[in-house]
């Protein structure tokens, strides 16, 4: 049955029902709290559900249409893509190859990019390798990464991912070598409980100058991409050339049909698109506004590290935010919806560093202390979950500790940057030498106690890491881990000098390596949505602005995952599809 309005406001019967002295009686203990909420709710500080419904963020607010008599200067191609990083560059690349007109500008001075993993569900070069891997095998590994999700996330844009990442992971790998860039497959991450554990599939581009592919490769990736469409293409590439508006047609109801920018003198451009616009302007970890409306608890926990003040379009391996939002703002300004899922999920790594058992990637597995002197967690995990266990400890600082014996852990100890098959020259250590170089990258000791000593344990902080430590002795000795249940076979007793040490704190060095991975709400085509989910016409994004490609956070559990999903396989499928829709509209 339909409830009736009474017409009465919930207020006004309230001040009623106060007015009698029975009312009053009745209401005085039971409602008090609700009688306090609508006298504060009344107040102008107060916030409301309908105040913060009807509130404008700052970034909402579109600025008044810039006047076309104030335009410099015009170019026009069917496709116009907005940004120079690796998804812009990619989509472009393979547009252009199947015989689009593309133009691209981008706001920084040259392409951009940072890291370099890129995760494919099967390749060539795994292939080459006898690594037998493709969506057939990965399906565990996707679902674990949907459960951490909470399966919030578009899985349709996951599905078209896994089953066109072979097919673009290849043309990129060739992309890459035509222009003098080496292929590497990284190791996986073998997690002990084999539910974190991925294979190796994240492949990096690197050169004999520069071996460090997973670190340093992207730049390499965007380079190459903007020499194949400049020079090989013949493709216009613009730089230091900042988009400002999106033009929609129809008093902002029609397509989208070009995007002015803004020059280094301040010279209005207009780039029109007969087809389509494509924002791959990157993420918005730079604009504090939209941190704290789409990721308020992110916001919160890295304020103070991130540099909101400076813009620096030529963001590259940097731990203080990245892009400042733009492609996201002219989405909305144009009726673009934002994403689904909320918060926006961030991209964060760094757990407690200490020696990496098993992969780069690793939280370190040994015993983790808090500065109380208290294991805080199963160790077991890799980077990015623990980041999020640090975050939660009261001072987000926490300690790794291990002995000389843990060096027998494993007879080779890959150094950070191997490839599998050792190619790029990095090779992995023997116990012997990955021990010697523990000695001056750690804090050592003969003694735990002088250890916890010059980690900065004192008092009953020391004594209970002392405890701890016998404790963990014990578990690892009996072969069962107590408190947290740590598998047996990572228990190993911490007795046999040297004591090593390692501490992190969350600062704009460690624990941050911050970036947002989302954005406008946007189909598996990529076509940016309105708030009915309608495609707006002639406008897409791609890279890591892509809306629910993640849902919570990006969790490193198929690491690689950004490059090689979003930034790869979606904007290689994207550049495609434009390119047939030009020719089918011809
Ligand atoms: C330290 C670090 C390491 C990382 N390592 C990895 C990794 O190994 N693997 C992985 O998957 N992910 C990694 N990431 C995430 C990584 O940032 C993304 O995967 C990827 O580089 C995003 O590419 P993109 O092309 O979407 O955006 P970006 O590379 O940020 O490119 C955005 C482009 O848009 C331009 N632009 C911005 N605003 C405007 C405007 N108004 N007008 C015109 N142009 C504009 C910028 O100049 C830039 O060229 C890492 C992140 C960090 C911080």
């Amino acid at each position: 049955m339909k409830k009736e309005n009474s017409g009465i406001s919930r207020r006004s019967f309230l001040k009623g029902a106060a007015a009698t002295a029975a009312g009053a009686a009745a209401f005085s203990a039971m409602n008090m709290p609700v009688l306090a909420d609508e006298e504060a709710a009344a107040s102008d500080e107060a916030m409301t559900a309908e105040k913060w419904m009807n509130t404008k963020w700052s970034f909402e607010i579109p600025p008044a249409p810039i006047d076309p008599s104030l335009i410099d200067r015009e170019y026009t191609a069917d496709i116009i893509v907005v940004g120079a990083g690796i998804a812009g560059l990619c989509t472009a690349v393979k547009a252009k190859e199947d015989g689009a007109d593309v133009i691209v500008f981008s706001a920084g001075h040259g392409p951009t990019g940072r890291g370099g993993s890129n995760h494919a569900a099967g390749s060539k070069k795994l292939d080459a390798l006898g690594l037998d891997w493709g969506p057939e095998q990965e399906s565990k590994e996707i679902k674990v990464e949907q459960i951490a999700g909470t399966y919030l996330m578009d899985k349709k844009k996951w599905a078209r991912w896994i089953n066109n990442s072979r097919e673009s992971v290849d043309w990129m790998i060739d992309k890459m070598e035509s222009q003098g860039l080496k292929t590497c497959v990284e190791f996986g991450y073998n997690d002990v409980d084999d539910i974190l554990t991925v294979p190796p599939a994240s492949h990096n581009f690197y050169t004999d100058q520069m071996p460090f592919g997973s670190l340093f490769g992207a730049p390499m990736q965007a380079n190459a991409y903007a020499a194949i469409f400049r020079d090989e293409m013949g493709g216009q590439l613009d730089f230091e050339m900042v988009a400002q508006q999106l033009v929609r047609e129809d008093n902002n109801t029609g397509r989208v049909s070009a995007v002015i920018a803004l020059d280094k003198d301040g010279k209005y451009v207009k780039y029109n698109a007969n087809k389509a616009v494509v924002l791959a302007t990157g993420d918005f970890s730079r604009n504090r506004d939209m941190m704290a409306k789409y990721a308020p608890w992110v916001y919160n926990e890295y304020k103070d590290f991130l540099n909101f003040d400076e813009v620096d379009y030529d963001a590259g391996l940097i731990y203080t935010g990245l892009m400042p939002g733009d492609g996201q703002k002219m989405g909305l300004w144009v009726g673009a919806a934002w994403q689904k899922t909320f918060p926006t999920a961030p991209m964060i790594n760094s757990g407690v560093p200490g020696p990496a058992l098993f992969n780069d990637i690793t939280n370190f597995l040994g015993i983790n202390l808090d500065s109380t002197g208290h294991r805080f967690q199963n160790e077991a995990t890799n980077f990015g979950f623990g980041a999020f266990s640090l975050l939660q400890l009261p001072d987000q600082m926490a300690f790794g500790i291990w002995d000389a014996d843990y060096a027998k852990a494993q007879d080779s100890w890959d150094s950070f940057g191997c490839c599998v098959s050792y190619e790029n020259g990095i090779k992995p250590k023997t116990s012997e030498e990955v021990l010697e170089s523990w000695k001056g990258s750690y804090t050592m000791a003969d003694t735990l106690d002088e250890l916890l000593d010059q980690l900065g344990f004192e008092g009953e902080a020391k004594e209970a890491a002392l405890k701890s430590i016998e404790d963990y002795n014990k578990y690892a000795e009996q072969g069962l881990d107590e408190e947290f249940h740590k598998n047996p076979k990572l228990l190993q007793t911490i007795k046999t000098p040297p004591f090593f040490g390692s501490k992190t704190v969350k600062n704009s060095n460690a624990m941050v390596f911050l970036t947002m991975c989302g954005g406008l709400r946007t189909n598996e085509k990529m076509q940016v949505c309105d708030a009915e989910d309608k495609p707006i016409e002639g406008l897409y994004n791609t890279g890591i602005m892509t809306g629910d490609f993640y849902a919570n956070s990006y969790n490193f559990a198929i690491y690689g995952q950004n490059l090689g999903g979003t930034c790869c396989t979606l904007s290689y499928l994207l550049g495609k599809d434009l390119a047939e829709l030009c020719k089918a509209e011809a």
